[in-house]
C-alpha cells in the first residue's frame, strides 16, 4: 500500500495565509488567534505583506504560530506608477524562525527578480508558495515561468469572496502538466474584522479555505517537515480519510465524507476517471489504476460535494 496522503500522525487543521493589523489586515494577530482556535484550527501563519513577523508569544499547547511574509512584485506603467491589475504575491514560511533570515524584496514584477528572490530566500530557510494567481491576473505562462515554489494555492477565500477569482485550479493544473511540482494549498488570505458597523466582517474572508496536515506532534519542526514533503491536503469542506494505492490491484482507493464527483485528472486527458454520484453519496471510490498509468505522468485527484465545496489531495507522480 502506497499511503498518498503520507500520514505521520493525527490531522491539525491550518490556514497558512492571514493578514493582521501590521499590514492591511484589520484584525490583531492575537484576535486572529482567538478567532482560529475558537474554529477548531491549530495552526494560522501570519503572512503580513512585507513584514516578516513571528508572533511566538502566542504558542501555547492547542496552537502554532507559524513565522511568514508575503512578498510583492508590481508591474509599473510608463510612468512608473503601479499597475493595480497585474502582480505577483508569493508567500514564505520560516523552516524554522529563530535562524530564518528575511531578505526585502525588490518589488518588480519580472520573472528573472521573482525567481531570484525565491532562490534566495529558500537558502536562507524558508519555504514559499505561489498566491492567486487568477486574482494577479497573470497568465498560465507566467506563472509557469515561476521556479522553486514549494506549494501553489488552488483556493485562496478571500479572494473567492470579494472578487470571485479566488481559484488557482486552472492555473495549477496548467503548472503541473508544464511538468513542474508543488503542493496544492488551499487558504483564507483574510484581511476583515471586527468592525460595531458591520463594514467589515471578521465572516467576509474567513473559515473558508484551510489545509489539513499530518504530523507528530503540533511543533514548529514537523510544521515544516509537513509542509515541505506535502503530508497535507487542501480543503473548502470535504474531507479526506483514505488516499492510497493498492498495489497488489493496482488500485486507487480513495475515502472521505459525502462527496457528488470525484475526478482524478494528469497532462493528457482533463478527466482520466470520474465517478458522479446523484448527490452527496460518495464515501468511498475505487479506481483502476492501469489505463491513467498508460498515458499520464502523474494523477491529481479533485473531489466535489454538491455545495461546490472541493478538496485536493496531492499529486502524485508515478516516479
Ligand atoms: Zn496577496
Ligand atoms: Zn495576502
Amino acid at each position: 500500500m502506497i499511503d498518498l496522503l503520507k500520514k505521520n500522525g493525527p490531522w491539525f487543521k491550518a490556514n497558512l495565509h492571514c493578514h493582521t493589523t501590521l499590514s492591511d489586515g484589520n484584525m490583531t494577530a492575537a484576535q486572529v488567534k482567538d478567532w482560529y482556535k475558537s474554529h477548531g484550527y491549530s495552526i494560522v501563519a501570519f503572512t503580513d505583506h512585507s513584514k516578516f513577523c513571528w508572533h511566538a508569544e502566542l504558542e501555547d499547547q492547542e496552537f502554532l504560530p507559524v513565522a511568514g511574509v508575503e512578498a510583492a512584485f508590481t508591474c509599473l506603467d510608463l510612468n512608473h506608477k503601479p499597475l493595480k491589475y497585474k502582480l505577483c504575491h508569493i508567500n514564505f514560511w520560516a523552516k524554522d524562525p529563530a535562524t530564518a533570515e528575511y531578505i526585502p524584496e525588490e518589488p518588480t514584477y519580472d520573472v528573472g527578480v521573482i525567481n531570484r528572490y525565491i532562490a534566495a530566500m529558500k537558502k536562507k530557510g524558508w519555504l514559499c508558495g505561489l498566491n492567486h494567481p487568477a486574482w494577479s491576473r497573470q497568465s498560465t505562462e507566467e506563472v509557469n515561468g515561476i521556479t522553486g515554489i514549494d506549494t501553489f494555492e488552488v483556493y485562496n477565500h478571500g479572494s473567492f469572496k470579494l472578487y470571485n477569482n479566488g481559484d488557482g485550479q486552472s492555473h495549477y493544473s496548467m503548472y503541473l502538466a508544464e511538468g513542474k511540482r508543488a503542493w496544492a494549498t488551499a487558504v483564507d488570505d483574510n484581511h476583515a474584522g471586527f468592525r460595531e458597523d458591520g463594514t467589515i466582517s471578521v465572516t467576509d474572508d474567513t473559515l473558508g479555505g484551510f489545509i489539513m496536515m499530518s504530523m507528530p506532534q503540533l511543533t514548529y519542526a514537523d510544521f515544516a517537515d509537513a509542509l515541505e514533503n506535502g503530508r497535507f491536503y487542501a480543503s473548502t469542506g470535504p474531507e479526506i480519510k483514505e488516499f492510497y494505492i493498492d498495489e497488489e490491484r493496482d488500485m486507487l482507493v480513495l475515502e472521505c465524507s459525502p462527496v457528488q464527483r470525484i475526478i482524478v485528472s494528469g497532462v493528457h486527458t482533463v478527466k482520466a476517471a470520474r465517478v458522479d454520484a446523484d448527490g452527496d453519496t460518495i464515501t468511498r471510490a475505487e479506481i483502476p489504476l492501469a489505463p491513467v498509468r498508460e498515458k499520464e505522468p502523474f494523477i491529481f485527484v479533485q473531489l466535489m460535494d454538491s455545495k461546490g465545496n472541493r478538496a485536493y489531495p496531492q499529486p502524485y507522480w508515478f516516479d
